[in-house]
């Protein structure tokens, strides 16, 4: 007997969630998904307790209040936001949103690894430009690989996990490129550790574009990673299409009151920004003086092109307690952590990288 199941689905691979330590392991360190270190505040906790009592309803499912918040925030209508159970949940809804089976979404490669996935799991095919040599978006071998297929295009800005930019006049120029009927997705999970000047800005571009969409997400600059909510700023054309695609519910009550108390509390989450921005700030310094050779982060993660090595320094910087995310072959990508975890990054990488005399860059 036979289940029934979808052959597709032989072709994507599960997807794998940042390895951590052994629970209990000594002086070992988490920095594999990009959280944020920091605990949830305590105006965040206190408004996510209050709504315990109401978990026996559905939440609002249209989110008003946080809907209208982050509306006015941008300057934008309530009809432009669409929110989701994290933003990669709203990334799925933007693929299925705007694909037929067979048509193309386009992202660079390597970039944030649930693209491939969605774009697979909607029947769509994946068109994976690669980066160039410093880990850059290659703008304009995206723009020549556009076909009359493609329908969306990913751009991941800072680029996970490489940790580079994409600048306005690059994304301008792109966009001169690409027809008018292919939505643009600038996916912005880590806007709020980027203060490069130069760097597009994705709600500029949906102001100036008709077919751009915004991706942002409370995960990371906000602490919020394990109550999902994540949004999308998109044309009320496209947004429309959105609510179709969305899982009702998908958004608790919880996390939307979370959300919203986040929103309070920018000056207090600023801090914390600030902080991780310092610390990726003398990591990467100390990683320089000390010879190794990487792109320059503006998120909340540093990438070390490995290449061959990739497997050795892993292996070296877990027994020293350091839980990266290895791309064999490639690199691995180290979440800035509280200052106890970067002394043991600075530590454990500045040991391992010569020491295996991996040929970087
Ligand atoms: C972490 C991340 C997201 C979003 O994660 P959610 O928790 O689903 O909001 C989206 N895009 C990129 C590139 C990311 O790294």
């Amino acid at each position: 007997m036979t289940l029934p199941h979808r052959s597709s689905l032989d072709h994507i691979p599960p997807y794998k969630q940042g390895q951590g330590p052994a629970a209990g392991a000594a002086a070992s360190h988490k920095l594999s998904s990009n959280e944020n270190p920091y605990p949830p505040l305590a105006s965040v906790t206190a408004a996510v307790a209050e709504c315990l009592g109401g978990i026996n309803e559905y939440p609002n499912g249209g989110a008003p209040e946080l809907t209208a918040r982050l509306a006015e925030q941008f300057s934008v209508s309530a009809e432009n936001i669409c929110l989701g159970a994290g933003s990669v949940e709203v990334a799925a809804q933007l693929i299925h949103a705007t694909t037929d089976p067979g048509d193309e979404v386009m992202f660079a490669w390597r970039s944030f690894e649930a693209y491939p996935m969605l774009a697979r799991v909607a029947g769509a095919v994946p068109l994976e430009v690669p980066l160039d040599a410093e880990g850059r978006h290659d703008l304009p071998a995206m723009a020549a690989a556009i076909t009359d297929r493609t329908r969306l295009v990913f751009i991941c800005n800072p680029n996970n996990p490489t940790g580079t930019i994409v600048t306005t006049a690059e994304v301008e120029a792109f966009m001169r490129e690409v027809p008018s009927t292919v939505l643009v997705v600038i996916d912005e999970a880590y806007l709020h550790f980027n203060r490069e000047p130069g760097s597009a800005q994705g709600i500029e571009f949906f102001r100036s574009y008709p077919n751009v969409a915004v991706l942002h997400t409370f995960s990371k600059a906000y602490g919020l990673a394990g109550l999902r909510v994540g949004y999308a700023i998109a044309p009320a054309e496209v947004a429309a299409n959105l609510r179709k695609t969305a899982i009702p519910f998908a958004v608790t009550t919880l996390a939307q009151h979370a959300a919203v108390a986040s929103l309070d509390a920018e000056d207090e989450l600023q801090v914390r920004i600030d902080a991780l921005i310092q610390a990726r700030a003398e990591l990467s310094a100390r990683f320089t003086a000390a010879g190794i050779e990487f792109p320059p982060s503006y998120a909340n993660f540093i990438w070390l092109p490995t290449g061959e090595d990739t497997g050795a320094v892993d292996a070296i910087l877990r027994e020293r307690g350091i839980w990266g995310r290895a791309f064999a072959g490639e690199g691995i990508r180290i979440s800035i952590g509280n200052p106890e975890a970067n002394e043991a990054i600075l530590a454990a990488v500045t040991a391992a990288v010569p020491g295996v005399r991996v040929q970087l860059g």
